[in-house]
């Protein structure tokens, strides 16, 4: 509430008609999605990732009925979560997380969408620990075969499954994955119609390979049902392929040229 001025201000009344708008047409390509593929919409969580874009936001979405939001760096996560404290949500880390900053993450973080690595587990469940909180916790596929972006080989998934379950203070909750970006470098291909219907085959593939990794997980550990995939660009394939939870940012909050 400002002194002077009246509250909301135009600009954040525009904001809002903004984000409404936005909020409504990605809640109504993720019913169609579902439906498309014999779902039930309730079953495809959205979560908003909110990187790069202020608490406001946040707060506006919360109050649009947003419940879950997702951020991708521990800084900018810490000071948000800070600030939307007094807001009902459940805060996820999707992106990739360094040992050293798991005791900051797990201090407002509900869910952690990236762990990729023992070393990870580790550190996660003894911050956990240390902070009295149980840390859910998805393991993170490379659906690339390109570690650059995090996420553990397919082959090390059950292991790592098995570590995050027995692991204090931890609750294993199922798989994230990331589709390849799947550009050609052959330039016959690059043209715009040939790239696009390349980047869907290679994003269905590994939204494929997902689905069987979460099945594999699920043998050991039933309750592990979550499948963390699609975003703004693909989220329609992801939910085809069982997707319980779609990570959407510039869908929902907007572009900005000086994403980071
Ligand atoms: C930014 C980000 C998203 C959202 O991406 P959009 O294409 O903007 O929807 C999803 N997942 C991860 C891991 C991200 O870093």
């Amino acid at each position: 509430m400002t002194a002077t001025g009246s509250w909301p201000s135009p600009e954040q009344a525009r904001r809002r008609d903004e984000l409404a708008a936005a909020l409504a047409a990605t809640r109504a390509r993720v019913g169609a999605a579902a439906r498309a593929a014999g779902r039930d919409p309730e079953t495809v969580t959205i979560i908003a990732v909110t990187k790069n874009w202020p608490a406001q936001d946040v707060r506006i979405l919360a109050s649009l009925g947003v419940a879950d939001v997702g951020e991708n760096r521990d800084q900018e996560a810490a000071e948000k979560a800070a600030l939307c404290a007094d807001l009902a949500l459940t805060w996820h880390f999707v992106g990739q997380l360094q040992t050293n900053k798991a005791k900051s993450v797990v201090g407002y973080a509900d869910v952690v969408h990236s762990v990729d690595r023992v070393r990870l587990v580790d550190a996660l469940s003894h911050a956990a620990q240390s902070c009295g909180r149980t840390v859910g916790c998805l393991v993170q596929v490379s659906l690339d075969g390109d570690s650059g972006r995090g996420g553990a080989a397919p082959v090390d998934v059950p292991a790592l499954a098995d570590r995050i379950a027995t692991g204090a203070g931890l609750r294993l909750l199922g798989v994230m994955g990331v589709a390849p970006l799947g550009q050609s470098d052959d330039p016959a291909e690059a043209t715009g119609a040939v790239r696009a219907a390349n980047a869907e085959d290679v994003a269905e593939r590994a939204f494929a390979r997902l689905a069987e990794l979460a099945a594999i997980v699920r043998v050991g550990h039933p309750g592990a049902g979550w499948i963390s995939a699609g975003m703004s660009g693909d989220l329609e394939l992801a939910i085809a392929h069982g997707a319980t939870h779609v990570r959407v940012g510039s869908a929902i909050l907007g572009q900005r040229r000086d994403l980071r």
